[in-house]
């Protein structure tokens, strides 16, 4: 049995801008991919999200097989599979992404453990961000830059992102294999297993905006990159959340990234390269799609080493903010029956295709928590983790807390929060968007797509939607409860302000919103 390395594939579900993998095929004797089908990491899944990836993992799989060798899915205990792995199929050396989540350290601390023990070398490469969040926290002094500003200062200091890795050389790659009796002992599935392998099934005839795998996401990078290039060409450099188009096939890379079809660095490479061609070598400007990118990277600092990220119990980022428990107007908000054609239309596009522009994350983020239904972020957390496929556990979070003013330079912000009526039409002032998810508004007439309840009877009646029958009342009225909300940010706001300063709660960051806020929260700016 000879020396054997493995590359355990996590999120990094590609062949291209890979350090760990290249590591894994140099100078061994056999080699082996594998991934294992995380049980901890699945149970929130839905359908899309389960399809993208089990698609990624095939298309892994093809790649692989078309070098002569395949990707082993298995599912089972880490530690018990690299165990047999060790001593059944000779391995000496495992390699793998590092992830940055406060979550996957937990995990990766007992498989370090466990290699320490057995004397196999684990090789852990960091390329799923631009810069690795322990050195810019080690730049600011130990902690994460508490502010965007402040986190564009320090990144600063380190110099442009690491350009991508080259790609491997698969030439003299022996790919080892597993017996039979091997593969019963690893849990081995037979083939790449599909979702309903994996006991996922469509609940909202799925119908996902997104293929899976490095192909599909290198076929679309192309697109987009197309896109942004004319983009610059006419002079325009602001990301597509300024201008959004909600109708139209979505050339977004968010979930491609998220599984590390596409390394980030490449796509942030590639960017910068068209801007320096068109441009004659200037890099692009602050408020760009490379800025996007860059906040990116700011919630995965933040979350770096905090296992609490994602929820207000136990985590200092977050303010503590009293919000209510209403079942009801939750489960209203999440199939997308609040009354609000805007919102629900997001909402059922959302738990249909796993995929919603920013504008509508933002739209119904705001909605669920400091706009009108003053529930819990972590609520509206679950529903996004479940049904986006490019659901991130650090980005998700923090976009949440953002959103809601419960962390980060947004903390108690009171000043705007959105009208779902006045910024889905601004958005798509047609109701075209409205039609397509909201089929049972399809024939009221444009004056009353975006207020339905505006409408006459005899026009509820001749479009056959007639309110409280075929569509519900608004669930709340909005210009009552935000009036209401925003009196209660400023209540806790006061009162956190002349609390002791010794108080942990007290948000001493709480300051007026910085230069910097305007990218995420663009069209925000909608007042009451
Ligand atoms: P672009 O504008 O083209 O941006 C390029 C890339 O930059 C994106 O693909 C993404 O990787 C990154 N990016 C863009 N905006 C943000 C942002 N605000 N925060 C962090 N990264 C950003 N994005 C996720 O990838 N996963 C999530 O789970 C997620 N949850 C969100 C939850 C809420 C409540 C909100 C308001 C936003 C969330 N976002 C999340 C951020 C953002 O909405 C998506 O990244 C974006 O819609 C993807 O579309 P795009 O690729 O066209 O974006």
């Amino acid at each position: 049995m000879g020396k054997a390395s493995v590359h355990w594939f996590r999120h990094g579900l590609r062949l291209h801008d890979n350090p760990a993998l290249l590591e894994s095929i140099m100078a061994c004797e056999k080699f082996y991919a594998i991934f294992i089908v995380d049980e901890d990491e699945t149970e929130l899944m839905g359908y899309n999200r389960m399809q993208f990836l089990t698609e990624s993992l095939r298309n892994l799989d093809a790649q692989l097989r078309a070098l002569g060798g395949q990707l082993y899915v298995m599912k089972g205990e880490p530690t018990v599979i690299f165990k047999i792995l060790h001593t059944e199929a000779g391995m000496s050396r495992l390699t793998l992404e590092q992830d940055c989540d406060a979550t996957w350290d937990k995990h990766d601390k007992v498989v370090r453990r466990l290699c320490e023990e057995l004397g196999v070398e684990v090789v852990e490469k960091m390329s799923n961000t631009l810069w690795e969040p322990s050195k810019i926290i080690e730049a600011n002094g130990g902690e994460p830059p508490h502010s965007y500003e402040m986190f564009l200062q320090v990144t600063s200091t380190l110099g442009m992102p690491p350009r991508p890795s080259p790609n491997p050389e698969w030439e003299d790659v022996l790919f080892g294999e597993l017996t039979d009796e091997l593969a019963t002992k690893l849990g081995l599935f037979p083939h790449v297993p599909t979702p309903e392998d994996l006991g996922y099934y469509p609940e909202n005839n799925e119908l996902a905006a997104f293929e899976g795998g490095e192909t599909a996401a290198l076929a679309l990078l192309q697109k987009r990159l197309k896109l942004e290039e004319d983009a610059f060409r006419d002079g325009n450099i602001l990301p597509n959340q300024v201008n959004p188009d909600i109708l139209g096939p979505s050339l977004s890379m968010s979930a491609a990234i998220r599984f590390g079809c596409l390394s980030v660095r490449k796509f942030y490479w590639e960017i910068q390269e068209i801007y320096f061609r068109l441009h004659r070598g200037i890099p692009p400007p602050l408020h760009s799609l490379t800025a996007q990118l860059v906040w990116r990277e700011f919630f995965y600092c933040m979350a770096a080493n905090n296992p609490h990220y994602n929820e207000v119990s136990g985590n200092p980022l977050c303010i503590d903010i009293p919000w209510f428990r209403n079942s009801e107007n939750y489960k209203a908000w999440e199939e997308g029956y609040t009354g609000y054609p805007f919102i629900d239309a997001c909402m059922r596009q959302l738990r249909k295709e796993g995929w919603i522009h920013h504008v509508c994350r933002t739209a119904v983020a705001c909605f669920l928590t400091r706009g009108d239904l003053w529930i819990s972020w972590e609520e509206g957390l679950k529903v996004f983790m479940k049904y986006l496929i490019d659901a991130d556990w650090a980005i998700c979070s923090g976009n949440w807390m953002w959103v809601s003013a419960s962390a980060f330079e947004r903390q108690l912000d009171s000043t705007c929060c959105i009208c779902p009526v006045s910024y889905g039409r601004k958005i798509e002032p047609t109701g075209e968007y409205i039609r397509r998810y909201v089929p049972e508004l399809a024939s009221l007439p444009q004056e009353y797509i975006h207020e339905p309840w505006l409408a006459p009877l005899d026009v509820q009646k001749a479009s056959n939607c007639i309110l409280g029958y075929n569509y519900p009342h608004r669930i709340v009225i909005h210009e009552e409860v935000s009036k209401e909300n925003k009196k209660m940010m400023e209540n806790i706001k006061h009162s956190l302000r002349t609390r002791s300063p010794h108080n942990n709660h007290c948000p001493s960051s709480v300051r007026e919103p910085s230069l910097f806020l305007w990218v995420p929260q663009s069209f925000h700016r909608d007042t009451v």
